[in-house]
């Protein structure tokens, strides 16, 4: 909790100094609720978000003075209202061996990066793990995956440059199926300059790994930077349609300022958050818990 916390403190700062001025020695009344909904705004919440808890704050309280702590407490409870209902860890379905996760998101989200750290953690349960270098656009990012995959004692099937993708992805869902793998973590390139294209290769990656096993992928991971603030509800949208999303990482919630989207994100689209990037190393991939989220969102 101490990292999530630490890792927010930008986030909340902003939201409780605002608040703090805002209720301190004044009346609730219009311009204070006001100025309430547009620091929420400012933090990226949402509109809506910020509506309801605006008018949660002025539900029976009008023309009274009403302290900082009982704003920064409707925040949290809201907040983690809004979340409690999609924090889900994501699950490995033994029925499936493999268990096949495809992963999407825009260049340099952290793709790569929770990949890695997700290798370590099945791996840490005792999973035999096997991933595959599906951005075949970009050397770096295979390179990278070949780092995380030395790093934590798995395997990565790749290619060379500008390989095809689907091509790739078929062929370790066949070798993972031949080493009877527990799960296979595919990596795709995320060049959204070209959506036509992205959709294209995305779909017919999906179309090959179904050959082989009609069922996978069995999940589909988006990975958002928090950093992105409201780009991000973008690119919820675009992958939603190209990918069929099962499901949410958000990283780098370690000193970002604008976590708050997570909030607005989850109220929008209801898809499961799985877990948040809480730093670069190995071990920071974080389950999403809404509660801690919403205490240290709340200050
Ligand atoms: P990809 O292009 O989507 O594969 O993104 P990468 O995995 O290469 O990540 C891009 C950069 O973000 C790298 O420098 C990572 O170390 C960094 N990164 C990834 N996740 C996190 C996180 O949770 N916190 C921080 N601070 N950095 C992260």
């Amino acid at each position: 909790f101490q990292k999530l916390k630490d890792g927010l403190s930008k986030s909340s700062r902003s939201l409780t100094g605002g608040i703090a001025d805002i209720f301190t020695k004044r009346k609730l009344d219009d311009d204070t609720l006001q100025d309430l909904e547009d620091i929420l705004i400012q933090a990226d919440l949402g509109v809506d978000t910020a509506m309801r808890i605006t008018e949660k704050v002025a539900a029976g309280r009008y023309d009274k003075e009403v302290s900082p702590e009982e704003v920064k407490s409707v925040l949290a409870e809201e907040v983690s209202a809004v979340l409690s209902p999609l924090a889900t860890p994501l699950a490995v379905d033994e029925a499936h061996k493999p268990f096949v996760i495809l992963t999407v998101g825009v260049n340099g989200s952290g793709k790569t990066t929770t990949i890695g750290k997700l290798a370590a953690q099945f791996s840490r349960e005792g999973r035999s793990v096997m991933l595959a270098a599906g951005d075949t656009f970009r050397a770096a990012a295979v390179e990278q995956l070949k780092v995380w995959g030395e790093r934590t004692g798995v395997p990565v099937v790749s290619r060379e440059t500008g390989a095809d993708a689907s091509g790739l992805a078929f062929d370790a869902l066949k070798q993972a199926r031949e080493e009877r793998r527990d799960v296979l973590i595919i990596d795709t390139a995320g060049r959204l300059q070209n959506k036509s294209d992205l959709m294209a290769e995305l779909q017919k990656i999906v179309r090959v790994l179904k050959k082989q096993d009609e069922t996978a992928p069995h999940a589909v991971l988006l990975v958002l930077d928090a950093t992105t603030g409201q780009n991000a509800m973008n690119q919820v949208d675009i992958f939603q349609q190209t990918a069929g999303v099962t499901g949410l990482v958000m990283t780098k919630l370690d000193g970002t300022a604008r976590g708050g989207i997570l909030v607005a994100i989850a109220d929008r689209f209801g898809l499961p958050i799985h877990a948040i990037g809480v730093g670069e190393g190995v071990d920071d991939l974080q389950p999403f818990e809404a509660d801690a989220f919403a205490r240290a969102i709340a200050g």
